[in-house]
């Protein structure tokens, strides 16, 4: 199953591959307490979800922060514990899409999760937002308003479980985008970043029913009804989110849209995903490519590019393009070009090609990933098994 996106996001934002960067996976092996069948705790192996500490060399809100550049991430894969960055604003996640789970899990929030953000005290300033997202709040209307009222069932339904964990993930998006349009407000930073995860969600919940004459195994019709729209509603609400952000910088910025992989049917064959429990009916494997999309000045105007130019950038190229918007050199260990072939002649001849760095050096070291509370890991680990079907149990 698709393991790789906590890598992906990782390498896009560390600028080399996982050996070097030292996120290898969702989760790593680690000796801890498990329950024992009497309920007891005792020693034995548990998975715990990699976190910003883990990862072994400076990400590019590192470099940036680092060497002068203002930054502001809001919600970007692999980020809790906040980075004690120099010049930054960072809201943590923990854990993308089901961060909504462990924002609003009882009292989480309210008590205040450690170490969300850089500065400390900006957490005082995003509670509003959080609060705004939590179950039954106003983002709960705007759901309801946009995709219908999540009904109640059985645990191990499958599409209450579906619409449960759907909505979840819808709060925390809305929350984040709030939180980043707020922080915009205050203040455009150098580099601003802000994660999205509903697209990814929605694809795995409702292709089968977005394009159900792809399923050998087609959906019951009434539910197809009810659910087809619900692929197209996600992009028109994320393309209003972007919209919002926008309003917030002004002309002169740069933006790039990324996604880190593109998506299709998937588990179009067997009836056994959904009778085992398994929840994918969108999937990565073989998926065409994600997107990439840059504006802005000095951005060479060319539209959407015929089917054989597209592929104009791999994962270890955005790191080095950030950093050389941002006026600053390479890291010596880049596998990736920054891509002065996206901007104009005039552009490239007022920005010099970039130099090489050493940024690794002074690079506090690594150490295991933590949990933001006693459970943590376990919600987690959990959520992507049992919720997402992303992952095999026990893998
Ligand atoms: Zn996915």
């Amino acid at each position: 199953m698709c393991t790789l996106w906590r890598v992906l996001w990782s390498t896009l934002t560390a600028g080399v591959p996982p050996q070097q960067h030292g996120i290898l996976n969702f989760a790593a092996s680690m000796k801890g307490k498990v329950e024992n069948d009497a309920g007891e705790l005792v020693d034995g192996m548990v998975q715990m979800p990699y976190t910003s500490n883990s990862r072994a060399v400076p990400a590019v809100w590192n470099m940036a922060g680092e060497n002068g550049r203002s930054v502001l991430n809001v919600a970007w894969w692999v980020t809790w514990p906040a980075e004690e960055v120099p010049h930054s604003r960072i809201v943590a996640s923990y854990a993308a899409q089901v961060q909504g789970r462990l924002l609003w899990k009882s009292g989480v929030w309210e008590k205040g999760l450690p170490e969300h953000t850089w500065p400390r005290e900006l957490r005082q300033e995003i509670l509003p937002a959080l609060a705004g997202g939590a179950d039954g709040g106003p983002l709960s209307a705007a759901f309801v308003r946009t995709f219908g009222k999540v009904r109640p069932g059985p645990a191990r339904d499958f599409r209450s479980h579906m619409a449960g964990l759907f909505h979840v993930a819808f709060r925390g998006d809305g929350t984040h985008v709030r939180i980043m349009r707020e922080q915009l407000r205050r203040e455009v930073a150098d580099l601003n970043m802000v994660y999205v995860g509903l697209p990814d969600v929605a694809g795995h919940y409702y292709w089968r029913y977005r394009e159900p004459d792809r399923f050998r195994f087609r959906a019951d019709e009434r539910i197809v009804g009810e659910l087809q729209g619900h692929i197209d509603k996600v992009y028109q609400q994320a393309d209003a989110w972007l919209g919002e952000l926008l309003a917030e910088v002004p002309e002169e910025t740069i933006v790039l849209v990324l996604s880190d992989h593109g998506m299709h049917a998937f588990n179009t064959e067997t009836p056994e995903d959904i009778a085992q429990g398994g929840l994918q009916s969108g999937g990565h494997e073989d998926g065409p490519d994600g997107v990439f999309i840059v504006a802005g000045p000095g951005v060479e105007r060319r539209g959407l590019l015929p089917a054989a130019e597209r592929r104009v950038a791999n994962v270890f190229d955005v790191t080095p393009t950030l950093l050389h918007w941002l006026g600053l050199d390479l890291p010596d260990s880049a596998r990736g070009v920054a891509l002065r072939g996206l901007m104009t002649a005039e552009w490239r001849a007022g920005h010099p090609e970039p130099g090489r760095k050493d940024y690794d050096a002074g690079f506090r070291a690594r150490t295991d990933p933590r949990e933001p509370y006693i459970g943590a890991s376990e919600d987690f680990m959990t959520d992507l098994v049992e919720g997402l079907g992303y992952i095999d149990a026990g893998k």
